[in-house]
């Protein structure tokens, strides 16, 4: 047995085991994400403890992709994910425990939280303001399985702004049309559910909050999507704020041909094959440079 295997509960040891079988497949051999915005609630012993391995995988996986393009802070900022109890009762939110760095994360490392928000998968604490925000969020949203909060710089510099609003000035920026949230009330880091519950409403029915003076939010249906998604959503920031710098005058895409360039790149189907690719050329990078992820 691997060293550190024996502490792994038994259903996350035999997963371990199969993934590390898995992880020897050629490349070529490893399938696409299959993770999706299906409720996880019908999802019962084995078949639970399978998909909430696979969860683990796709947000070990995020933390990692996200630390190599540098939209981490420190040890701070959270992903969380919603995934079916390991133990087949009901689900749980998986987020790091508090002071391990994004570099480190694997599969094995996440508590899983419940709806109370108390550890009951693996050990640790998670921070409390992973828990307050990320499942005052799950819980308004249900389609949010994947909650991710990022300070990344040109995101959080554009929120800075007295006019924070990503303008329809590129093509990453068509991307987020009609999208985007703003809370323009930073009131401190969060410390209670009330915030958490705040933070929901603010987002309302869109896939992006703009937390001002402070971070993002990207909730999505499934890992791949909110990893691309806030890659995507740093870019079109960085965009703006560069041609900003120049103190020119910004040229606004006509509402219309935003709208446009919208529905050609998010139409169904379009998007999350994009999301997919982006997400499973990168975990294969990973696979070849710290393949310790899947563990
Ligand atoms: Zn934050």
């Amino acid at each position: 047995m691997a060293a550190g295997l024996r502490f792994l509960p038994k259903p996350w040891r035999f997963l371990h085991q199969l993934n590390t079988e898995f992880s020897r497949l050629p490349r070529t051999a490893i399938p696409a994400c299959r993770l999706s915005s299906t409720t996880s609630k019908t999802l019962l012993g084995e078949e639970a403890q399978a998909e909430n391995w696979r969860r683990r995988v796709d947000l070990a996986a995020s933390y990692r992709i996200l630390e190599k393009y540098n939209l981490h802070e420190g040890v701070c900022n959270h992903l969380s994910m919603m995934a079916p109890a390991a133990n087949g009762d009901g689900e749980v939110m998986l987020v790091i425990p508090y002071g391990l760095h994004w570099s480190e994360v694997k599969a094995s490392s996440f508590v899983g939280l419940n709806v109370k928000r108390e550890v009951v998968e693996g050990e640790g604490e998670a921070d409390i303001a992973a828990s307050t925000i990320h499942m005052g969020v799950h819980r308004a949203r249900p389609d949010a399985v994947c909650a991710f909060h990022v300070h990344p710089p040109y995101c959080t510099a554009l929120g800075t702004l007295k006019n924070p609003e990503l303008g329809m000035h590129s093509q990453n920026a068509c991307m987020f049309y009609n999208q985007i949230a703003y809370d323009r009330v930073y009131s401190g880091p969060s410390v209670d559910e009330e915030e958490g519950m705040r933070t929901a409403k603010q987002l309302g029915d869109k896939s992006v909050l703009f937390m001002c003076n402070h971070g993002v939010l990207v909730v999505a249906p499934n890992a791949a999507r909110a990893m691309d998604h806030t890659y995507y959503l740093e870019r079109a920031c960085m965009n703006q704020v560069l041609a900003m710098s120049t103190g020119q005058e910004l040229f606004e895409i006509p509402d219309e041909v935003a709208k446009f360039a919208y529905e050609q790149i998010d139409g169904p189907g379009i998007r999350q094959k994009y999301c997919d690719a982006h997400f499973e050329g990168m975990k294969r990078i990973l696979s070849k440079e710290c393949p310790d992820f899947m563990e």
